[in-house]
């Protein structure tokens, strides 16, 4: 670990499995409430120059981080799929370690300014922006590297200093992040403790800590707000989705099933505003159902190390469990696989791709957060029906329409109960677009200007 800018070796550690052979590959630092407490203290010590800092030194700090992230890309991206399992290649590691940097400098890009509500004979009254403290951070493990970006960078541009707590299935590039990231700041500026969900739970009850940045499941994220509400800690709440797609009666099955066959499978479908049910029209749903299993007999899924996969494994075996669990209730309540529906022959967490035709609204591959690679396809009648089913959930992160009509699409995901809604493809993101979910998909929203004033306090002056 690294606390105070210096490493911190642990008393314990425990075992991180490789999800492609399903062994342990590497011993993890398990940090004591002492670790935590000495990485908050850290932390706060160096927000009292950190805040004082001139954003240009911060915005540099930044761009050396992302360019220290570009310098360091293969290696990571090579412990990345050990850790997670993903593909070096297609929208995995090497992506991921891309989008990486690339986020950290459009963070360092960002503006921050004071705004004046008023300047007048009767006096002027200005906005100032304020850092909020020490900010904790506990990340999932689909993304590891990526959403440790997006906490820390925000929170350091903004004057934060930060503790962070990856998961503790891909812990690993994140120690490496926050080595590297103590090569452009200050010591104790971020600072990294590794462990279990126990460790995430004294973080958000910590008296020291000012703000809770959590990106996990539902329950977790209720457990974060319950531990938090004695500090009564900022918080922003990054959760599961559910996420529904229509497609239109007028479009092309051809040529969209590559977009929804991306739109659900990436990352093997462990994606947070990954597409987890599809609404298409009765006219289509053969169509549909033929063109999404064909596109799915072309990716193949394998060792991610290997150059030619496309698709890894499923990270982990409760991951794994569960995704077997549902596939099969999906079987013995009349679901139709179209391709996939059985555990690879093979050591690790491998599931092929899953298209399940036919289930019932309340099947549970349709109404719980699969996060793995099984995609429901339902059939609707009515349009108006198909945005009542999509919105029957209480998740409430993305959606999408598909239709050669844009604007039809347009007004149709209008109507989505969702943080964010996409014409013709589903899950992408970008550091100019804010992100964040509604209902119990969370609350607060990252990226762009929007996402950085979350690591705000606003102090109004009045002179
Ligand atoms: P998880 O909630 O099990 O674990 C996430 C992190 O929280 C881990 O670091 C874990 O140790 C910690 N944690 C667990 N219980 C905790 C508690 N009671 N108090 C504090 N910390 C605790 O989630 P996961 O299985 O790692 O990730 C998958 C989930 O994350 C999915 O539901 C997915 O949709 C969601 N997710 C959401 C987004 C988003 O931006 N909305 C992005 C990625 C993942």
């Amino acid at each position: 670990m690294t606390i105070g800018g210096a490493p911190a070796p642990a008393a314990e550690a425990f075992g991180v499995v490789n999800p492609t052979s399903g062994e342990v590959f590497a011993e993890c630092p398990s940090a004591s409430s002492d670790q935590l407490d000495e990485a908050v203290r850290a932390a706060r010590r160096a927000f009292e120059d950190w805040r004082r800092t001139p954003d240009e030194t911060r915005q540099a700090a930044l761009d050396e981080a992302a360019t220290l992230l570009e310098e360091h890309a293969e290696p990571m991206a090579r412990l990345l799929t050990l850790e997670q399992g993903k593909p070096l290649n297609g929208l995995g590691s090497r992506f991921e370690l891309g989008g990486a940097a690339a986020w950290t400098r459009a963070t360092a890009a960002l503006t921050v300014a004071e705004e004046v509500l008023q300047d007048n004979d009767a006096g002027k009254i200005v906005l100032k922006k304020k850092p909020l403290g020490v900010v904790g951070s506990i990340t999932p493990w689909n993304f590891p590297l990526m959403i440790a970006i997006w906490h820390v960078m925000p929170a350091l541009r903004a004057g934060n200093t930060v503790v962070i707590k990856p998961s503790p299935y891909t812990p690993f590039t994140t120690l490496r992040l926050v080595e590297l990231l103590n090569e452009a700041l200050p010591p104790g500026v971020v600072n990294v403790v590794t462990g279990g969900d126990d460790l995430g739970k004294r973080m958000s009850a910590h008296p020291d800590i000012d703000k809770m940045v959590f990106t996990g499941s539902i329950a977790a994220g209720r457990s974060v707000m319950r531990s938090s509400a004695d500090t009564l800690k900022r918080l922003t709440l990054e959760l599961g989705g559910n996420d529904a797609g229509i497609v239109l009666p007028d479009a092309d099955p051809a040529a969209i099933a590559e977009g929804l066959f991306w739109g659900a499978f990436i990352n093997s479908g462990q994606t947070c505003a990954a597409l987890k049910r599809l609404y298409v029209p009765d006219a289509l749903y053969g169509d549909v159902c033929d063109a999404l299993a064909g596109f799915a007999s072309t990716v193949r899924v394998g060792d991610g190390l290997d150059e030619e996969s496309m698709l890894g494994p499923v990270q982990n075996e409760r991951q794994f469990d569960k995704l077997r669990g549902l596939v099969d209730d999906a079987k013995r309540t009349g679901g139709t696989v179209l391709c996939g529906g059985e555990p690879m022959d093979r050591s690790g967490y491998f599931y092929p791709v899953t298209v399940i035709a036919d289930l019932a609204d309340d099947a549970a591959l349709v109404v719980e957060e699969q996060f793995g690679p099984a995609l429901p396809v339902l059939g609707y009648t009515d349009l108006d029906d198909a945005v009542a089913r999509a919105n029957a959930s209480t998740n409430g992160l993305g959606g999408s329409v598909w239709s050669p009509n844009v604007a039809q699409a347009a007004d149709v995901g209008e109507r989505l109960e969702c943080g964010t809604v996409w014409v013709n493809k589903h899950g992408a993101i970008q550091p100019n677009a804010p992100f964040g979910g509604i209902k119990q998909s969370g609350f607060g929203v990252e990226f762009a200007q929007q996402g950085l004033d979350e690591y705000f306090y606003g102090q109004v002056l009045f002179r």
